[in-house]
């Protein structure tokens, strides 16, 4: 007997309608039935850039209609507020990190270009405002981690001096990023562009503030570097960088090296699209190219591959 036959037609069919209708919410729609089989997770996007400004919320609707869920990450106060902003309109699959990049550090030191899209208000910031940071990654339960946080040497100064300098200033800025993690319990993303060895170096002196949980978001780096972060116990996140060929960088060796268990898949969308779609925007949809790539680097069936990629984004970001 269904709700439809029973004694209460009139009832039935109202109670009927109203779980069809709770079924149909955004949001809901895509995690009211927990299977994590053929989900995809993008453990790094950016839908809180300029870029998608005027259609993420298309975005994110065709993203749950396929299964895959996204975390988009903040790079200073005003992109980490707008990824929480987005987070909270869906009740599930969409979440955010709350952190100052490296690069939006106003360290005085070097004129660096930054990005238009990732900018709707003023640019970067002079220092590292902890409590604001706090109350903001306390201010909604859609925050799970820190991030994204790091160092970036790309743009230096050019001076010995002022170089040293420039790297102080990142390397507190740091770690009062992975004092703020541990003091929330929050996994960290961790951002390293040209600067493994001082990162490396900076969490071995700081051994208390290593973070319990932490990936090596788009990594780039040789297989030594690879295992140091391994041996931390941290997880290592690929993108669409993967088909690009850089100087010294042999992907398929790091890939083949990380075991399954701590791989992560992003896509950093609004950038690195994979080459062979052009130049157009990149988007989390795209992050099945790379679950492909990987899959078959890995020599494991895509379904499988999936599946275990998406159970370690949920423990990783602890999502039941
Ligand atoms: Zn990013």
């Amino acid at each position: 007997m269904d709700i439809y036959s029973s004694g209460l037609p009139k009832h039935g069919r109202i109670l009927g309608k109203i779980i069809e209708e709770i079924i149909n919410l955004p949001g809901l729609k895509a995690g009211f039935f927990k299977c994590f089989s053929n989900m995809l997770f993008d453990t790094h996007c950016h839908l809180n850039f300029r870029a998608f400004r005027d259609d993420y919320d298309a975005v994110i609707e065709k993203c749950l209609e396929k299964k895959i869920w996204i975390v988009n990450v903040g790079t200073k106060y005003e992109t980490s507020k707008k990824a929480i902003e987005i987070a909270d309109k869906y009740s599930e699959g969409v979440f955010a990190a709350i952190g100052l990049h490296p690069i939006h550090l106003d360290t005085g030191l070097v004129k660096m270009k930054i990005d238009q899209e990732e900018i709707e208000f003023k640019s970067r910031e002079e220092s590292f405002d902890y409590q604001k940071y706090k109350e903001l990654a306390q201010s909604s339960n859609r925050v799970i981690a820190i991030g994204e946080i790091g160092l970036d040497y790309y743009w230096r100064p050019k001076t010995k001096k002022k170089k040293e300098l420039f790297k102080e200033k990142q390397r507190s800025l740091f770690l009062e990023q992975l004092k703020l993690a541990k003091e929330l319990k929050l996994p960290v993303i961790l951002h390293c562009r040209m600067a493994h060895y001082d990162l490396i170096e900076i969490l071995l002196e700081n051994s208390d503030l290593l973070p319990q949980k932490a990936v090596a978001h788009s990594f780039v780096g040789t297989k030594e570097e690879l295992k140091k972060y391994l041996e931390f116990g941290f997880y290592i996140g690929f993108n669409g960088i993967i088909f690009k060929d850089i100087p010294g960088i042999n992907f398929k060796e790091v890939i083949d090296y990380v075991p399954l268990e701590r791989i992560l898949i992003e896509t950093d969308a609004p950038y690195l699209t994979p080459p062979f779609l052009g130049n157009e925007r990149n988007t989390p949809l795209n992050v099945i190219y790379v679950a492909k790539e990987i899959s078959n680097i890995k020599k494991i069936p895509f379904d499988k591959f999936t599946e275990l990629t998406t159970e370690n984004a949920r423990l990783f970001f602890g999502l039941a």
